[in-house]
């Protein structure tokens, strides 16, 4: 679909400025790509900008930047494009899209990596893995790097290796005054600070570097199912258990209805289960003996826990969460599995109506929690479990089902919340994003802010108002 005769038109001379440098490509509505560059992952987003610069380096970043500025158009930053309310899009306006800047830079000797910006976690975990090292990231694997890096990054290696920030030890990035400057412990400390977990408000991000830890390449991981009516003790068994498994392991559990795939045999397809995923990021052996007594309890409906590459386990979602369907999303953190929330939770799983929304509750602690919460601007360290509700229709005719289950959990859940996770937020307004942060650090930040951006001219995201 085209909608050229509703965007702005642009500053005719600004853009044969910017066209006359620019080594990447520039979209505009009527063009033969333009509606593939303007989609996004979250099909229930359609919008239309007025130009999409696909840049390739530092100097297309920072000439989309100029000409944004000069010319007052509004700026999306686009990674990989996953925002859950679409922020990295805009109608009208200009989508500095960073997707093609994506290289990956491994020094083996190090253990560093540097990635670009529009490096995708199944791009940089097959380059990693192929030196049989890992960054701990995201359980999708076209997520974009850039947007999990900087709301914090959480995955199946969290416990074993933290958030994805605390494996980054350096940015470079384009300020909104268009100044390229270095971020990390020891060079603009602060900005560092921020960067790790304060979104994209402070700069477009044009090269992360990360550290880089010993991983597999074969795991132990899969999910190990139970009928959902069996949850209740399922989840009272699981909530006493991982008090005492090994950092090693990270478990996801999902209610959902068991998918129509391969792996699901004929006769669960469509039934309400839940789904202990696991990954012992660990030999084997021990990760077989840690993962016993769930394995032997009550009467599992199939077990695939077992030993594979951890680049196969890593794709294990990503058939829930295909691009162009409509997503709704509500998160909220809880401090444990008490049996109100075990109760909220079973009584909300078999609500479930559609073939694909569902929830998975992120296991968190281990060597996230062994990092201080003022360390890093990402907040929530001490949190038991992230509580994702995905409301996912096929197209717009069962969205508002689907929204409506998913708001009326996320309200039974409220009064358990002890915080929220930034990059589960959509579009929820400046209370949320203090939910995100508490009232000291979103002062911090907001300090952060006006040193960085007064203007506000990164406003396209979970926004810190100056
Ligand atoms: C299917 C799916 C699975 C997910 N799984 C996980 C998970 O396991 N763990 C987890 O922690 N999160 C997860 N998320 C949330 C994810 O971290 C956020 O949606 C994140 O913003 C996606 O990053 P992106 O680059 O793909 O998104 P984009 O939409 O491209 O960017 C999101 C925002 O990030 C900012 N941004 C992006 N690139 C830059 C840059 N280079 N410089 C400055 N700002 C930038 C912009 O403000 C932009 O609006 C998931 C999301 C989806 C949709």
């Amino acid at each position: 679909m085209q909608r050229a005769d509703l965007a702005t038109e642009l500053d005719a001379s600004a853009l044969n400025e910017l066209a006359s440098g620019f080594l990447g490509q520039l979209v505009r509505p009527g063009d033969p790509a333009y509606d593939e560059h303007r989609a996004v992952w979250n099909g229930s987003v359609d919008r239309f900008p007025s130009l999409i610069a696909r840049c390739i380096g530092v100097e297309d970043v920072r000439a989309a930047l100029l000409l944004a500025r000069r010319t007052g158009l509004q700026a999306a930053v686009r990674g990989g494009g996953h925002s859950f309310p679409g922020m990295s899009t805009c109608d009208d306006g200009l989508v500095i899209d960073l997707s093609p800047m994506k290289s990956v830079e491994i020094d083996p000797d190090a253990h560093t990596v540097r990635a670009g910006p529009g490096v995708l976690l199944g791009e940089i975990d097959a380059a990693t893995q192929a030196a049989g090292l890992a960054v701990p990231a995201g359980i999708v694997t076209h997520t974009g790097v850039a947007g999990l890096t900087l709301g914090g990054g959480i995955g199946w290696l969290q416990r074993k290796y933290g958030l994805t920030i605390d494996q980054l030890l350096s940015v470079k990035l384009v300020t909104a005054g268009g100044e390229l400057v270095r971020a990390s412990e020891d060079e603009n400390a602060e900005l560092f600070w921020g960067v790790r977990g304060g979104g994209g408000n402070f700069g477009i991000v044009t090269e992360f570097q990360f550290r880089l830890n010993p991983l597999g390449p074969i795991v132990l991981a899969g999910p190990i199912v139970w009928a959902t009516e069996d949850s209740p003790e399922v989840m009272r068994f699981y909530r006493d258990w991982i008090t005492d498994v090994p950092d090693e392991l990270t478990t996801i559990v999902v209610h959902r209805r068991a998918p129509v795939s391969t792996y699901m045999p004929q006769e669960l397809h469509g039934t309400h289960v839940v789904m202990v995923g696991c990954c012992y990021a660990g030999p084997i052996e021990e990760g077989e003996r840690a993962l016993r007594p769930l394995r032997e309890f009550g009467s599992p409906l199939i077990d695939l826990c077992t030993p594979k590459p951890f680049l196969a386990h890593q794709a294990l979602f990503d058939p829930t969460y295909p691009h162009g369907r409509w997503y709704y999303l509500r998160s909220r953190d809880v401090a444990e599995l008490s049996d109100d929330v075990i109760d909220i939770i079973v009584d909300d799983a078999l609500r479930i109506t559609s073939p694909h929304s569902g929830f998975p509750i992120f296991q968190l602690g281990g060597a996230i929690a062994r990092v201080g919460e003022d360390e890093t601007a990402f907040t929530g360290r001490m949190a038991g479990h992230t509580i994702n509700i995905n409301g996912i229709a096929e197209t717009a005719a069962d969205f508002d089902d689907q929204r409506e289950w998913v708001r009326r959990f996320s309200a039974a859940l409220e009064p358990h919340q002890t915080g929220v996770y930034v990059n589960f937020l959509m579009d929820e307004g400046e209370e949320r994003v203090k939910d995100a942060y508490g009232a000291a650090k979103y002062e911090r930040l907001r300090a952060l802010k006006r040193k960085y951006d007064p203007d506000n001219f990164f406003r396209l995201n979970q926004n810190i108002s100056p």
